[in-house]
Protein backbone atom coordinates (compact mmCIF):
# COMPACT_ATOMS: atom_id res chain seq x y z
CA UNK A 1 0.00 0.00 0.00
CA UNK A 2 1.21 3.31 -0.77
CA UNK A 3 2.17 5.94 2.11
CA UNK A 4 2.10 8.86 0.44
CA UNK A 5 -0.28 11.21 1.96
CA UNK A 6 -3.89 11.16 0.83
CA UNK A 7 -5.04 14.78 1.07
CA UNK A 8 -9.25 14.86 0.82
CA UNK A 9 -8.79 17.33 -2.52
CA UNK A 10 -6.10 19.21 -4.85
CA UNK A 11 -7.60 22.66 -5.14
CA UNK A 12 -5.05 22.64 -8.26
CA UNK A 13 -6.12 26.09 -9.10
CA UNK A 14 -4.42 27.67 -5.90
CA UNK A 15 -1.98 24.89 -5.89
CA UNK A 16 -3.06 24.01 -2.11
CA UNK A 17 -3.80 20.71 -0.92
CA UNK A 18 -7.25 19.86 1.44
CA UNK A 19 -6.57 17.62 4.01
CA UNK A 20 -8.90 16.34 6.29
CA UNK A 21 -9.53 15.67 10.25
CA UNK A 22 -8.05 12.45 10.62
CA UNK A 23 -10.56 10.07 12.53
CA UNK A 24 -11.18 6.01 12.92
CA UNK A 25 -8.02 5.91 10.55
CA UNK A 26 -8.77 8.19 7.58
CA UNK A 27 -9.46 11.26 6.52
CA UNK A 28 -12.32 12.96 7.20
CA UNK A 29 -14.73 16.22 6.49
CA UNK A 30 -15.49 18.29 9.14
CA UNK A 31 -18.97 18.48 9.94
CA UNK A 32 -19.57 22.10 9.30
CA UNK A 33 -17.20 22.31 6.28
CA UNK A 34 -14.59 24.89 7.71
CA UNK A 35 -10.99 25.33 6.71
CA UNK A 36 -7.99 27.24 7.48
CA UNK A 37 -5.45 28.00 5.34
CA UNK A 38 -1.56 26.55 6.19
CA UNK A 39 1.14 29.41 4.86
CA UNK A 40 4.57 28.86 3.65
CA UNK A 41 6.50 31.80 5.83
CA UNK A 42 9.50 31.82 3.53
CA UNK A 43 7.12 32.60 0.17
CA UNK A 44 3.96 34.04 2.20
CA UNK A 45 1.96 31.50 0.15
CA UNK A 46 -0.92 29.33 1.18
CA UNK A 47 -0.16 25.90 0.21
CA UNK A 48 -2.64 23.25 2.21
CA UNK A 49 -5.86 24.03 3.96
CA UNK A 50 -7.10 21.88 7.09
CA UNK A 51 -10.35 21.32 8.86
CA UNK A 52 -10.61 24.34 11.60
CA UNK A 53 -13.13 21.59 14.06
CA UNK A 54 -15.82 22.59 15.79
CA UNK A 55 -17.22 20.71 18.73
CA UNK A 56 -19.03 18.22 16.82
CA UNK A 57 -15.76 17.15 14.94
CA UNK A 58 -13.86 16.99 18.50
CA UNK A 59 -17.32 15.20 19.74
CA UNK A 60 -16.11 12.55 17.03
CA UNK A 61 -12.85 12.35 17.66
CA UNK A 62 -13.20 11.55 21.30
CA UNK A 63 -16.02 9.08 20.49
CA UNK A 64 -13.80 7.37 18.50
CA UNK A 65 -11.00 7.25 21.14
CA UNK A 66 -13.05 6.29 23.52
CA UNK A 67 -13.90 3.09 21.75
CA UNK A 68 -10.68 2.22 20.53
CA UNK A 69 -9.56 2.59 24.34
CA UNK A 70 -12.11 0.11 25.38
CA UNK A 71 -11.79 -1.73 22.57
CA UNK A 72 -8.99 -4.19 20.32
CA UNK A 73 -6.40 -1.61 21.68
CA UNK A 74 -7.13 -2.88 25.23
CA UNK A 75 -6.02 -6.52 24.63
CA UNK A 76 -2.67 -5.47 22.91
CA UNK A 77 -0.05 -6.73 25.78
CA UNK A 78 2.73 -4.76 26.67
CA UNK A 79 4.57 -6.60 23.76
CA UNK A 80 1.98 -5.71 20.72
CA UNK A 81 2.39 -1.92 21.83
CA UNK A 82 6.26 -2.09 21.85
CA UNK A 83 6.45 -4.14 18.57
CA UNK A 84 4.08 -1.53 16.99
CA UNK A 85 6.32 1.62 18.36
CA UNK A 86 9.50 -0.22 16.33
CA UNK A 87 7.51 -0.37 13.01
CA UNK A 88 6.10 3.29 13.19
CA UNK A 89 9.76 4.65 14.30
CA UNK A 90 10.87 2.97 11.27
CA UNK A 91 8.34 4.11 8.94
CA UNK A 92 9.26 7.89 10.34
CA UNK A 93 12.56 7.17 9.41
CA UNK A 94 11.83 5.91 6.11
CA UNK A 95 10.14 8.89 5.91
CA UNK A 96 12.07 11.53 7.10
CA UNK A 97 12.77 13.93 4.60
CA UNK A 98 9.61 14.00 3.64
CA UNK A 99 8.44 14.65 7.22
CA UNK A 100 11.32 17.46 7.72
CA UNK A 101 10.15 19.16 4.00
CA UNK A 102 6.78 19.27 4.89
CA UNK A 103 7.71 20.95 8.44
CA UNK A 104 9.95 23.46 6.89
CA UNK A 105 6.99 24.77 4.68
CA UNK A 106 4.90 24.92 7.80
CA UNK A 107 7.43 26.35 9.98
CA UNK A 108 10.33 28.32 8.22
CA UNK A 109 12.81 26.30 10.38
CA UNK A 110 16.32 24.92 8.59
CA UNK A 111 15.61 21.92 6.99
CA UNK A 112 18.72 20.62 8.55
CA UNK A 113 17.63 21.19 11.79
CA UNK A 114 13.97 19.24 10.57
CA UNK A 115 15.33 16.75 9.09
CA UNK A 116 18.07 15.80 12.35
CA UNK A 117 14.94 16.42 14.05
CA UNK A 118 13.19 13.40 12.11
CA UNK A 119 16.14 11.19 12.30
CA UNK A 120 15.68 11.23 16.04
CA UNK A 121 12.06 10.27 16.33
CA UNK A 122 12.30 6.35 16.13
CA UNK A 123 15.13 6.46 19.05
CA UNK A 124 12.27 8.16 20.91
CA UNK A 125 9.93 5.52 19.87
CA UNK A 126 12.19 2.47 20.11
CA UNK A 127 12.91 3.52 23.90
CA UNK A 128 9.46 3.56 24.93
CA UNK A 129 8.92 0.29 23.15
CA UNK A 130 11.67 -0.86 25.82
CA UNK A 131 10.00 0.75 28.67
CA UNK A 132 6.53 -0.44 27.95
CA UNK A 133 7.62 -4.14 29.09
CA UNK A 134 9.04 -3.48 32.20
CA UNK A 135 7.44 -3.95 35.11
CA UNK A 136 4.85 -1.35 36.16
CA UNK A 137 4.03 -2.53 39.51
CA UNK A 138 5.22 -3.34 43.16
CA UNK A 139 3.83 -6.23 45.63
CA UNK A 140 3.81 -3.75 49.01
CA UNK A 141 4.57 -5.48 52.57
CA UNK A 142 1.85 -4.83 54.77
CA UNK A 143 1.31 -4.17 58.22
CA UNK A 144 -1.66 -6.37 58.37
CA UNK A 145 -1.20 -10.16 58.39
CA UNK A 146 -2.69 -12.69 55.93
CA UNK A 147 -3.47 -9.75 53.69
CA UNK A 148 -1.36 -9.70 50.10
CA UNK A 149 -1.14 -6.12 48.15
CA UNK A 150 -0.11 -5.35 45.06
CA UNK A 151 0.01 -2.48 42.46
CA UNK A 152 -0.63 -1.78 38.98
CA UNK A 153 -0.13 1.31 36.38
CA UNK A 154 -3.02 0.99 33.88
CA UNK A 155 -3.60 3.63 31.19
CA UNK A 156 -4.94 6.89 31.96
CA UNK A 157 -7.12 6.90 29.05
CA UNK A 158 -7.83 9.06 26.20
CA UNK A 159 -4.92 11.60 26.17
CA UNK A 160 -5.58 15.21 24.70
CA UNK A 161 -2.02 16.28 22.98
CA UNK A 162 -2.00 19.60 22.41
CA UNK A 163 1.28 21.27 20.83
CA UNK A 164 3.22 24.45 19.30
CA UNK A 165 4.23 25.22 16.00
CA UNK A 166 8.25 25.02 16.49
CA UNK A 167 8.80 21.68 16.59
CA UNK A 168 5.32 20.04 15.68
CA UNK A 169 6.65 16.51 15.23
CA UNK A 170 8.97 16.23 17.94
CA UNK A 171 6.99 17.89 20.54
CA UNK A 172 4.30 15.20 19.59
CA UNK A 173 6.49 12.33 19.52
CA UNK A 174 7.35 13.55 23.13
CA UNK A 175 3.90 12.66 24.77
CA UNK A 176 3.14 9.80 21.88
CA UNK A 177 6.16 7.61 22.62
CA UNK A 178 4.94 7.47 26.37
CA UNK A 179 1.18 7.31 25.46
CA UNK A 180 0.97 4.98 23.55
CA UNK A 181 3.27 2.48 25.16
CA UNK A 182 0.96 3.29 28.04
CA UNK A 183 -1.64 2.11 26.40
CA UNK A 184 -3.78 4.68 26.40
CA UNK A 185 -5.40 6.49 22.87
CA UNK A 186 -4.50 9.83 21.42
CA UNK A 187 -6.00 12.47 20.37
CA UNK A 188 -3.54 15.04 19.05
CA UNK A 189 -4.39 19.01 18.34
CA UNK A 190 -1.33 20.52 16.20
CA UNK A 191 -0.89 24.20 16.51
CA UNK A 192 -2.95 25.81 13.59
CA UNK A 193 0.26 27.15 11.89
CA UNK A 194 1.70 23.39 11.62
CA UNK A 195 -1.07 20.78 11.04
CA UNK A 196 0.13 19.12 8.02
CA UNK A 197 3.03 17.33 9.19
CA UNK A 198 0.86 15.99 12.70
CA UNK A 199 -1.92 14.42 9.85
CA UNK A 200 0.87 13.04 8.11
CA UNK A 201 2.64 11.06 10.86
CA UNK A 202 -0.97 9.88 12.02
CA UNK A 203 -1.38 8.39 8.56
CA UNK A 204 1.73 6.12 8.58
CA UNK A 205 1.04 5.34 12.09
CA UNK A 206 -2.60 4.00 10.73
CA UNK A 207 -0.44 2.20 7.84
CA UNK A 208 2.20 0.65 10.57
CA UNK A 209 -1.16 -1.57 11.82
CA UNK A 210 -2.39 0.76 14.57
CA UNK A 211 -6.16 0.27 15.21
CA UNK A 212 -8.65 2.88 14.23
CA UNK A 213 -9.07 5.35 16.92
CA UNK A 214 -6.02 4.89 18.91
CA UNK A 215 -4.55 8.14 17.37
CA UNK A 216 -6.76 10.76 15.96
CA UNK A 217 -5.82 14.66 15.04
CA UNK A 218 -8.26 17.50 15.03
CA UNK A 219 -7.22 20.51 13.48
CA UNK A 220 -8.17 23.93 14.01
CA UNK A 221 -7.97 26.89 16.42
CA UNK A 222 -7.45 27.14 19.93
CA UNK A 223 -10.68 28.74 20.08
CA UNK A 224 -12.93 26.32 19.92
CA UNK A 225 -10.81 23.20 18.82
CA UNK A 226 -8.72 23.41 21.34
CA UNK A 227 -10.74 24.59 24.10
CA UNK A 228 -13.44 21.70 23.67
CA UNK A 229 -10.37 19.11 24.02
CA UNK A 230 -9.31 20.53 27.30
CA UNK A 231 -13.10 21.08 28.56
CA UNK A 232 -14.68 17.73 26.93
CA UNK A 233 -15.21 15.22 29.83
CA UNK A 234 -14.20 12.59 27.27
CA UNK A 235 -10.55 13.44 27.66
CA UNK A 236 -8.99 12.25 30.77
CA UNK A 237 -5.49 14.08 30.64
CA UNK A 238 -4.41 17.16 28.79
CA UNK A 239 -0.69 17.03 27.80
CA UNK A 240 0.05 20.71 26.64
CA UNK A 241 3.19 22.06 25.02
CA UNK A 242 3.02 25.82 24.25
CA UNK A 243 2.86 29.52 25.84
CA UNK A 244 2.98 29.90 29.91
CA UNK A 245 -0.28 32.38 29.08
CA UNK A 246 -2.14 29.28 26.86
CA UNK A 247 -0.60 26.82 29.79
CA UNK A 248 -2.63 29.12 32.49
CA UNK A 249 -5.90 29.03 30.51
CA UNK A 250 -5.77 25.43 29.88
CA UNK A 251 -4.97 24.23 33.89
CA UNK A 252 -8.30 26.55 34.23
CA UNK A 253 -10.37 24.60 32.39
CA UNK A 254 -8.98 20.93 32.57
CA UNK A 255 -9.27 22.12 36.61
CA UNK A 256 -12.75 22.03 36.36
CA UNK A 257 -12.96 18.30 35.56
CA UNK A 258 -10.09 17.28 37.00
CA UNK A 259 -8.17 16.02 34.27
CA UNK A 260 -4.79 14.68 34.39
CA UNK A 261 -2.10 17.54 33.41
CA UNK A 262 1.14 18.17 32.42
CA UNK A 263 2.43 21.15 30.82
CA UNK A 264 5.55 22.30 29.00
CA UNK A 265 5.95 26.43 28.78
CA UNK A 266 7.58 29.30 28.30
CA UNK A 267 11.16 29.94 29.34
CA UNK A 268 13.28 33.09 29.60
CA UNK A 269 16.24 31.12 30.41
CA UNK A 270 20.29 32.39 31.46
CA UNK A 271 23.02 31.39 29.81
CA UNK A 272 26.07 32.27 32.20
CA UNK A 273 29.13 33.60 31.34
CA UNK A 274 31.84 33.22 33.96
CA UNK A 275 35.41 34.84 33.60
CA UNK A 276 37.07 31.69 33.77
CA UNK A 277 35.79 29.58 30.71
CA UNK A 278 36.32 28.93 27.52
CA UNK A 279 35.07 32.07 25.76
CA UNK A 280 35.43 30.56 22.03
CA UNK A 281 33.29 27.64 23.00
CA UNK A 282 31.09 29.98 25.56
CA UNK A 283 30.03 32.27 22.32
CA UNK A 284 29.58 29.46 19.94
CA UNK A 285 27.01 28.07 22.81
CA UNK A 286 25.54 31.49 23.56
CA UNK A 287 24.73 31.75 19.27
CA UNK A 288 23.58 28.49 19.05
CA UNK A 289 21.34 29.22 22.50
CA UNK A 290 19.74 32.18 21.10
CA UNK A 291 19.87 31.79 17.25
CA UNK A 292 19.27 28.11 16.78
CA UNK A 293 15.59 28.24 15.29
CA UNK A 294 15.29 31.83 15.00
CA UNK A 295 15.35 32.14 19.04
CA UNK A 296 11.85 29.91 18.27
CA UNK A 297 12.34 26.81 21.22
CA UNK A 298 10.85 27.19 24.25
CA UNK A 299 14.54 26.58 25.86
CA UNK A 300 16.38 29.62 23.98
CA UNK A 301 19.05 31.29 25.83
CA UNK A 302 17.50 34.44 25.46
CA UNK A 303 19.04 36.47 28.86
CA UNK A 304 22.97 36.02 28.30
CA UNK A 305 24.30 36.98 31.55
CA UNK A 306 28.38 37.56 31.33
CA UNK A 307 30.85 38.94 33.75
CA UNK A 308 31.90 41.99 34.26
CA UNK A 309 35.71 41.39 33.01
CA UNK A 310 34.70 39.90 30.20
CA UNK A 311 31.58 41.59 29.48
CA UNK A 312 32.92 43.88 26.38
CA UNK A 313 34.92 41.17 24.94
CA UNK A 314 31.70 38.85 24.91
CA UNK A 315 29.39 41.45 23.70
CA UNK A 316 31.66 42.58 21.14
CA UNK A 317 32.25 38.63 19.70
CA UNK A 318 28.96 38.33 20.22
CA UNK A 319 27.53 41.00 17.74
CA UNK A 320 30.06 40.61 15.09
CA UNK A 321 28.97 36.55 15.02
CA UNK A 322 25.17 37.49 15.06
CA UNK A 323 26.13 40.14 11.81
CA UNK A 324 27.82 36.87 10.22
CA UNK A 325 24.99 34.98 10.52
CA UNK A 326 23.29 34.00 6.79
CA UNK A 327 19.48 34.46 7.25
CA UNK A 328 18.13 32.27 4.16
CA UNK A 329 15.66 29.92 2.75
CA UNK A 330 15.30 27.29 4.79
CA UNK A 331 15.86 24.84 2.47
CA UNK A 332 19.29 25.66 0.96
CA UNK A 333 21.91 23.77 3.44
CA UNK A 334 24.06 26.89 3.17
CA UNK A 335 21.54 28.78 5.42
CA UNK A 336 21.77 29.67 9.05
CA UNK A 337 19.28 30.91 10.06
CA UNK A 338 15.20 30.27 8.43
CA UNK A 339 12.07 32.55 9.08
CA UNK A 340 9.41 33.46 11.85
CA UNK A 341 7.02 31.29 11.67
CA UNK A 342 4.08 33.07 11.11
CA UNK A 343 2.77 36.90 10.61
CA UNK A 344 1.64 37.86 14.50
CA UNK A 345 5.01 35.97 15.54
CA UNK A 346 7.13 38.37 13.20
CA UNK A 347 5.48 41.62 14.95
CA UNK A 348 5.79 40.57 18.13
CA UNK A 349 9.32 40.59 17.75
CA UNK A 350 9.57 43.76 16.15
CA UNK A 351 7.44 45.01 18.75
CA UNK A 352 9.96 43.48 21.13
CA UNK A 353 12.82 45.35 19.70
CA UNK A 354 10.71 48.77 19.94
CA UNK A 355 9.88 48.13 23.63
CA UNK A 356 14.11 47.15 23.84
CA UNK A 357 15.22 50.40 22.49
CA UNK A 358 12.26 52.22 24.46
CA UNK A 359 14.21 50.76 27.42
CA UNK A 360 17.53 51.71 27.36
CA UNK A 361 19.03 48.75 25.89
CA UNK A 362 21.89 49.11 23.26
CA UNK A 363 21.63 47.60 20.10
CA UNK A 364 24.76 46.01 18.88
CA UNK A 365 23.50 43.83 16.03
CA UNK A 366 20.29 43.47 13.92
CA UNK A 367 16.69 45.37 15.04
CA UNK A 368 15.32 44.94 11.26
CA UNK A 369 13.76 42.53 9.39
CA UNK A 370 16.50 40.81 6.92
CA UNK A 371 15.50 40.96 2.97
CA UNK A 372 16.57 37.55 1.07
CA UNK A 373 16.71 37.16 -2.60
CA UNK A 374 13.67 35.95 -3.98
CA UNK A 375 11.86 35.60 -0.71
CA UNK A 376 10.02 39.09 -0.77
CA UNK A 377 7.32 37.92 0.96
CA UNK A 378 9.22 35.57 3.84
CA UNK A 379 9.31 36.97 7.24
CA UNK A 380 13.29 36.90 7.35
CA UNK A 381 14.59 39.27 10.61
CA UNK A 382 18.41 39.74 11.72
CA UNK A 383 19.54 38.13 14.49
CA UNK A 384 19.47 40.98 17.20
CA UNK A 385 21.44 41.72 20.11
CA UNK A 386 20.79 43.75 22.78
CA UNK A 387 23.56 44.88 25.25
CA UNK A 388 23.36 46.74 29.16
CA UNK A 389 20.39 45.05 29.43
CA UNK A 390 18.94 44.81 33.11
CA UNK A 391 17.63 42.12 34.25
CA UNK A 392 13.83 44.57 35.03
CA UNK A 393 13.25 45.58 32.11
CA UNK A 394 10.55 43.63 30.02
CA UNK A 395 13.23 41.95 27.57
CA UNK A 396 14.69 40.55 30.20
CA UNK A 397 11.44 39.23 31.49
CA UNK A 398 9.12 38.35 28.82
CA UNK A 399 9.34 35.52 26.60
CA UNK A 400 9.66 37.17 22.83
CA UNK A 401 10.37 33.73 21.13
CA UNK A 402 12.65 35.41 18.45
CA UNK A 403 15.81 36.03 17.71
CA UNK A 404 16.71 38.65 20.42
CA UNK A 405 19.59 38.19 22.63
CA UNK A 406 19.53 40.21 26.00
CA UNK A 407 23.02 40.25 27.38
CA UNK A 408 22.89 41.55 31.11
CA UNK A 409 26.00 42.16 32.93
CA UNK A 410 26.90 40.30 36.51
CA UNK A 411 29.88 40.81 39.48
CA UNK A 412 30.26 37.45 41.09
CA UNK A 413 28.52 34.17 41.47
CA UNK A 414 26.27 35.59 43.75
CA UNK A 415 25.03 38.24 41.44
CA UNK A 416 24.49 35.98 38.60
CA UNK A 417 22.76 33.68 40.35
CA UNK A 418 20.62 36.31 41.54
CA UNK A 419 19.77 37.35 38.60
CA UNK A 420 19.34 34.14 36.93
CA UNK A 421 16.05 33.22 39.12
CA UNK A 422 14.61 36.94 39.16
CA UNK A 423 12.08 35.14 36.87
CA UNK A 424 8.71 34.17 36.39
CA UNK A 425 10.46 31.36 34.41
CA UNK A 426 12.31 28.28 35.30
CA UNK A 427 12.89 25.96 32.20
CA UNK A 428 16.28 25.98 31.57
CA UNK A 429 20.19 27.63 32.39
CA UNK A 430 23.71 27.57 30.96
CA UNK A 431 26.38 27.86 32.52
CA UNK A 432 30.10 28.87 31.57
CA UNK A 433 33.07 28.32 33.44
CA UNK A 434 36.56 26.04 33.45
CA UNK A 435 35.75 25.54 37.55
CA UNK A 436 34.54 22.08 38.41
CA UNK A 437 33.22 23.50 41.55
CA UNK A 438 31.77 26.85 40.60
CA UNK A 439 29.94 24.83 37.67
CA UNK A 440 28.08 22.58 40.48
CA UNK A 441 27.49 24.83 42.99
CA UNK A 442 25.57 27.13 40.69
CA UNK A 443 23.91 24.25 38.75
CA UNK A 444 22.63 23.10 42.18
CA UNK A 445 21.49 26.87 42.86
CA UNK A 446 19.44 27.59 39.93
CA UNK A 447 15.85 27.05 39.69
CA UNK A 448 15.52 25.66 36.36
CA UNK A 449 13.92 22.03 35.27
CA UNK A 450 17.09 21.71 32.92
CA UNK A 451 20.89 23.06 33.74
CA UNK A 452 23.82 22.33 31.19
CA UNK A 453 27.62 23.20 32.12
CA UNK A 454 29.88 24.43 29.13
CA UNK A 455 27.05 23.51 26.72
CA UNK A 456 22.97 24.62 25.68
CA UNK A 457 20.32 23.43 23.92
CA UNK A 458 20.88 19.22 24.45
CA UNK A 459 17.62 17.29 25.33
CA UNK A 460 17.05 13.55 24.95
CA UNK A 461 14.54 10.87 25.17
CA UNK A 462 16.33 9.27 28.29
CA UNK A 463 16.44 12.33 30.95
CA UNK A 464 13.71 14.29 31.82
CA UNK A 465 12.71 17.89 30.81
CA UNK A 466 9.94 20.15 31.93
CA UNK A 467 10.06 24.15 34.41
CA UNK A 468 10.23 24.76 37.46
CA UNK A 469 7.82 27.60 38.04
CA UNK A 470 5.76 29.11 35.63
CA UNK A 471 7.39 27.21 33.00
CA UNK A 472 5.27 24.06 33.32
CA UNK A 473 4.08 21.23 35.80
CA UNK A 474 5.58 17.44 34.86
CA UNK A 475 8.27 15.54 32.98
CA UNK A 476 8.67 14.42 29.50
CA UNK A 477 10.91 12.16 28.51
CA UNK A 478 12.86 9.73 30.75
CA UNK A 479 11.24 6.85 31.95
CA UNK A 480 9.38 8.64 34.65
CA UNK A 481 7.15 10.06 31.72
CA UNK A 482 5.26 6.52 31.29
CA UNK A 483 3.88 7.02 34.65
CA UNK A 484 2.30 10.41 33.60
CA UNK A 485 0.21 8.42 30.95
CA UNK A 486 -1.30 6.00 34.08
CA UNK A 487 -3.32 5.83 36.45
CA UNK A 488 -2.00 3.45 39.93
CA UNK A 489 -4.21 0.66 41.38
CA UNK A 490 -3.93 -0.91 44.82
CA UNK A 491 -5.25 -4.64 44.66
CA UNK A 492 -5.64 -6.44 48.54
CA UNK A 493 -6.12 -9.74 48.60
CA UNK A 494 -7.52 -12.09 51.64
CA UNK A 495 -5.47 -14.57 52.04
CA UNK A 496 -6.76 -15.67 55.28
CA UNK A 497 -10.17 -17.36 56.32
CA UNK A 498 -12.77 -14.91 54.99
CA UNK A 499 -14.37 -12.44 56.63
CA UNK A 500 -16.21 -12.28 59.48
CA UNK A 501 -19.62 -10.54 60.68
CA UNK A 502 -18.52 -6.94 61.74
CA UNK A 503 -20.82 -6.65 64.27
CA UNK A 504 -20.79 -10.34 65.76
CA UNK A 505 -17.00 -11.30 65.39
CA UNK A 506 -17.91 -14.62 67.41
CA UNK A 507 -20.17 -16.09 65.10
P1 LIG B 1 0.33 28.68 22.02
O1 LIG B 1 0.18 28.54 23.50
O2 LIG B 1 -0.21 29.87 21.36
O3 LIG B 1 -0.36 27.43 21.28
C1 LIG B 1 0.00 26.09 21.56
C2 LIG B 1 -1.16 25.19 21.18
O4 LIG B 1 -2.27 25.46 22.03
C3 LIG B 1 -1.67 25.37 19.75
O5 LIG B 1 -2.04 24.10 19.25
C4 LIG B 1 -2.90 26.24 19.94
O6 LIG B 1 -3.86 26.12 18.92
C5 LIG B 1 -3.44 25.69 21.26
N1 LIG B 1 -4.29 26.61 22.02
C6 LIG B 1 -4.27 27.97 22.03
N2 LIG B 1 -5.18 28.43 22.92
C7 LIG B 1 -5.77 27.35 23.48
C8 LIG B 1 -6.77 27.17 24.49
N3 LIG B 1 -7.35 28.21 25.11
N4 LIG B 1 -7.13 25.92 24.83
C9 LIG B 1 -6.53 24.86 24.25
N5 LIG B 1 -5.59 24.95 23.29
C10 LIG B 1 -5.20 26.19 22.93
O7 LIG B 1 1.89 28.48 21.74
P2 LIG B 1 2.65 28.63 20.34
O8 LIG B 1 2.71 30.08 20.00
O9 LIG B 1 2.09 27.67 19.36
O10 LIG B 1 4.11 28.09 20.73
C11 LIG B 1 5.07 28.88 21.33
C12 LIG B 1 5.11 28.69 22.83
O11 LIG B 1 5.32 27.31 23.14
C13 LIG B 1 6.24 29.44 23.50
O12 LIG B 1 5.78 30.06 24.66
C14 LIG B 1 7.23 28.34 23.86
O13 LIG B 1 8.08 28.65 24.94
C15 LIG B 1 6.32 27.21 24.15
N6 LIG B 1 7.06 25.93 24.02
C16 LIG B 1 7.37 25.24 25.16
C17 LIG B 1 8.11 24.05 25.07
C18 LIG B 1 8.48 23.26 26.30
O14 LIG B 1 8.81 22.09 26.15
N7 LIG B 1 8.46 23.84 27.50
C19 LIG B 1 8.50 23.58 23.81
C20 LIG B 1 8.17 24.33 22.68
C21 LIG B 1 7.42 25.50 22.80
Amino acid sequence: MSLAPSPLSPLTELQTTRYGLFIDNQQVEPADGAYLDVLNPATGRVWAQVPDASLADVDRAVASARAAFEGEWADWRAADRAAFLIRFGQAIADHADEIAQLQVDENGKLIREMAGQARLMPEYFNYYAGLAQMPTGHTNPLHLKQMLNYTVREPLGVVAAITPWNSPLLLLVWKLGPALAAGCTVIAKPSEITPVSTIRIAELAAECGLPPGVFNVVTGYGQPSGTALTTHPGVDKIAFTGSTATGQAIAAAAGRSLKSLSLELGGKSPNIVFEDADLTSAVNGLIAGIFGASGQTCMAGSRILVQRSVYDRVVEELAERAERITVGDPQDDRSEMGTIACRPQYDKVLHYIDVAKGEGARLVAGGTPATVDGFEGGLFLRPTVFADVRNDMQIAQEEVFGPIAAVIPFEDEDDAVRIANDTQFGLAAGVWTGNVQRAHRVAGKLRAGTVWINNYRKTGYNTPFGGYKQSGVGRENGPDALREYTEEKSVWVDMGQGVKDPFNPRA
